[in-house]
């Protein structure tokens, strides 16, 4: 996959695509990332990007003309999904990110300041995403966010390929609870099962602990979920539980 990202700030990515997973993701030819900045694309001789917003009110606005001729010059004619980070846009997501993974290219527009001319919307963009609803100074973080999740979906980004699908969200529930040596930790010990070798049973602990974190703490995933008939009968002994032991 290639992910192009304009920015004002391209320096704000070197740690997070250089470390770890991206890194060696990066390394290993399984994405390449490009980083231009808008500014280049400015003309005159300061080369503004931004200006006053028509009709007054706070802050800067960032100008059409550099934006335009980012996104033009960065696909030479080609297709390709761009998208604006915008806390306006559609809420971030597992879903959102593995359908991202799965196009061969994507572009990555970063606001700053006040945020884009609108015609950046309308005419540019193929798509706005938000990672959730609260402001950020701007998309480069939005974009880093978006950039980690898609490429651990990119087959070979991770030592296990497995792990995306037993993560939180992937079947729609939140993660089992994970333990690590030792299996006693100042007075606390791993559940006895984990350590049975009995796969079958050890899967079946997993599910019903994934329900139950679900249910205490993420309710609103299990209103989307169809569940199957041997969950509802785990789910319905869980709340049972849970409500003796609230009496
Ligand atoms: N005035 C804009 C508004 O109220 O919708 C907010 C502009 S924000 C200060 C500057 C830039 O940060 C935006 O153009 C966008 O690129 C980015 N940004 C801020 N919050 C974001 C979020 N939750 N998700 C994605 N991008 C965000």
């Amino acid at each position: 996959m290639r992910i192009d990202v304009l920015t004002l700030f391209p320096e704000m990515f070197q740690g997070p695509i250089d470390a770890s997973i991206l890194g060696r993701a990066r390394a290993a030819g399984i994405v390449d990332i490009h980083l231009w900045n808008i500014r280049d694309f400015a003309h005159g001789k300061h080369r503004q990007v931004d200006d006053y917003p028509f009709g007054g009110g706070a802050g800067m606005v960032m100008k059409p003309e550099p934006v335009f001729n980012a996104v033009r010059h960065v696909l030479g004619g080609e297709a390709a999904p761009v998208i604006l980070m915008s806390p306006q846009g559609e809420v971030f997501s597992h879903r959102l990110a593995e359908e991202l993974s799965r196009e061969n290219r994507l572009v990555l527009v970063c606001g700053h300041y006040e945020g884009v001319d609108e015609r950046i919307r309308e005419a540019l963009v193929t798509r706005q995403i938000s990672i959730g609803d609260y402001v950020l100074t701007g998309g480069e973080l939005p974009a880093m966010v978006v950039i980690d999740a898609v490429v651990r979906f990119l087959p070979g980004a991770l030592g296990d390929a497995g792990a995306v699908h037993t993560d939180s969200f992937a079947q729609g529930l939140l993660e089992y609870p994970q333990y690590t040596r030792p299996r006693e930790f100042e007075g606390m010990k791993v559940p006895e099962v984990l350590l049975s070798g009995n796969h079958q049973r050890i899967a079946q602990w997993r599910r019903e602990q994934a329900l139950r974190r679900t249910l205490l703490l993420r309710p609103d995933l299990l209103e989307k979920l169809e569940l199957s008939e041997e969950d509802q009968k785990l789910l319905a002994t869980i709340k049972e539980e849970l409500e003796q032991a609230d009496e």
